[in-house]
């Protein structure tokens, strides 16, 4: 039965997320058609009810919607070009990762052969598709995504950030830039206590919760960022300068890389030459701004 559309979608491209996507849409009983490269990856979906397409031109003839999750442009292009006169009248999501560039000139080149484009970014991995809890982020036509947005919710919780086709993206790399922030962060932090031996599943939970008082701080200094005015009444980076010593020194003593919290002193020690050390942590954002 179906629970979600009345409608057809194709997806081209059944690497681990294009699987995960078709997957997910056979889940909500959508009419589904799927193309690869590799038609070996199309068995286990076919098992499940999708419709496999023999070549592009089926796939994207199949449908209404299109849905591309390819390893990148050059994989895009190569598969629809050749198949640009037939994306007429039919909409185009894009969930291949690129640049902000690559994706508006993407749209350009759906629109200019008459479909209506969104383009995205899965936040996500293969296992998160079809979640709620993950966000699959938009931007592009609002009129394709007010039409299509039942069919998108059923990949993951749709976000729609606006018409510039980019900004998707830029999000995407301005995000996937703060999880492996995050992430090595968190293994420094557990390498530390590791040489210690604190178990990584004892040091994390603890890890976790500190994330949620961080992402206060984010709140506050957001609000100075928008302002340019950075108060330094909580925290300043002199204070925080003289503070990192003391991870630098447990690090060194215990025989783990420092590369990381030098990089985030060096940063600190330019902002306070800049004349931000009596500022707040959001003074940094100058330096990035500006760099040497
Ligand atoms: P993957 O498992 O390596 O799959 C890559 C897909 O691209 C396969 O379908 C592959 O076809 C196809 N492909 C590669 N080169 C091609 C070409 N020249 N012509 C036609 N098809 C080509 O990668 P993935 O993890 O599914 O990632 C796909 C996209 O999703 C990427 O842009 C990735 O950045 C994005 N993404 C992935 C994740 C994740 O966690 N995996 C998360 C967010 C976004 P074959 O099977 O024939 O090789």
């Amino acid at each position: 039965m179906k629970e979600c559309c009345d409608m057809r979608v194709t997806v081209i491209g059944l690497g681990s997320m294009g699987s995960a996507l078709a997957a997910a849409l056979l889940d909500k009983g959508v009419e589904t058609t799927v193309w690869n490269r590799s038609a070996g990856k199309a068995e286990a979906l076919a098992a499940r009810g999708a419709r496999v397409a023999a070549t592009p031109r089926e796939a994207v003839e199949a449908a209404d919607l299109v849905i591309a999750c390819v390893l990148d442009y050059d994989a895009l292009h190569g598969v629809l070009d050749p198949v640009a006169g037939s994306l007429e009248g039919r909409q185009l999501v894009n969930l291949t990762s690129g640049s902000p560039e690559q994706a508006r000139q993407m749209d350009g080149w759906a629109r200019s052969h008459g479909a209506g484009y969104l383009d995205g970014a899965i936040m996500t991995t293969p296992p998160g598709v079809g979640s709620q809890e993950m966000m699959i982020l938009y931007s592009g036509s609002a009129e394709v995504f007010e039409a299509r947005r039942a069919i998108l919710a059923a990949l993951g919780d749709p976000v729609h950030l606006g018409a510039d086709p980019g900004t998707a993206s830029l999000y995407d790399a301005a995000l996937l830039g703060l999880m492996w922030a995050t992430m090595t962060g968190w293994l420094h932090g557990t390498a530390v206590v590791g040489a210690d031996k604190v178990e990584a599943t004892v040091f994390t939970p603890v890890a976790i919760r500190w994330l949620g008082a961080v992402a206060g701080f984010l709140t506050r200094y957001a609000a100075q960022v928008d302002e340019g005015r950075y108060p330094g009444d909580d925290a300043t980076v002199d204070v925080q300068i003289v503070t990192i010593d003391h991870l630098i020194h447990a690090a060194q003593k215990r025989g783990v890389d420092n590369a990381l919290p030098e990089l985030l002193k060096d940063t600190m020690l330019r902002a306070r030459a800049a004349g931000h050390g009596s500022d707040s942590f959001g003074s940094i954002i100058e330096v990035l701004r500006s760099p040497a």
